[in-house]
């Protein structure tokens, strides 16, 4: 007797650049959703395992923007390694909150927040070579890489970070109708 072929599950990776978890928070949002897609995907590196490095994925969702070396070179990494890249949440679309800092001179924030506060106990700006090289500008993550797709919001509903995954994975294309889109 023959047997059908088992369709090969989808790889998903996730990852958190210049961003709050807020966009993660909302994935944990589709709630009872998650045991249907647990049985249509497979994790690769996310907060939610321990994987370390992103290995060839199906679906990258980038959450935040990209503020410092080690955002390009995980961002990077992620574009090499996934077919489809989707820009999750206002700080990935357009750098959201963190971009405030754009139209602040970074060496003065630093020296305002490490150098000149009371209470700092050894002030000064830490200078580790472990401790990524800041950029002078927050950047939403198109500016560094091709993007797929965007699901806008701060963060975007669970229901349409749903909606637009169950649709990729059903092998449509995403549609969010106007009720799942957010733009604040
Ligand atoms: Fe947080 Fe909003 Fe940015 Fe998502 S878009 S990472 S919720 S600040």
């Amino acid at each position: 007797m023959s047997t059908v072929p088992m369709k090969p599950r989808l790889r998903i990776a996730t990852t958190s650049l210049a961003g709050c978890f807020g966009c993660h928070m909302s994935f944990l949002d589709i709630d009872e959703h998650f045991f249907e897609l647990a049985e249509l995907v497979e994790f690769d590196r996310s907060p939610l395992t321990d994987i370390k490095h992103c290995g060839p994925c199906d679906i990258g969702l980038i959450e935040g923007g990209v503020c410092n070396a080690e955002n390009v070179h995980v961002l990077r990494e992620f574009r090499a390694h996934c077919k489809t890249l989707v820009a999750v949440g206002a700080c990935a679309i357009n750098g959201g909150l963190p971009a405030q800092r754009n139209h602040l001179d970074l060496d003065a924030c630093l020296r305002e927040v490490y150098a000149s506060r009371e209470g700092m106990q050894t002030p000064g700006v830490p200078n580790d070579p472990e401790l990524p090289l800041l950029l002078d500008k927050v950047h939403p993550i198109h500016e560094i890489v091709r993007v797929d797709y965007f699901i806008p919001g701060c963060p975007p509903s669970g229901e349409a970070i749903w909606k637009f995954l169950s649709d990729l994975i059903a092998g449509r294309t995403p549609r969010l109708y106007r009720e799942l889109l957010r733009f604040d």
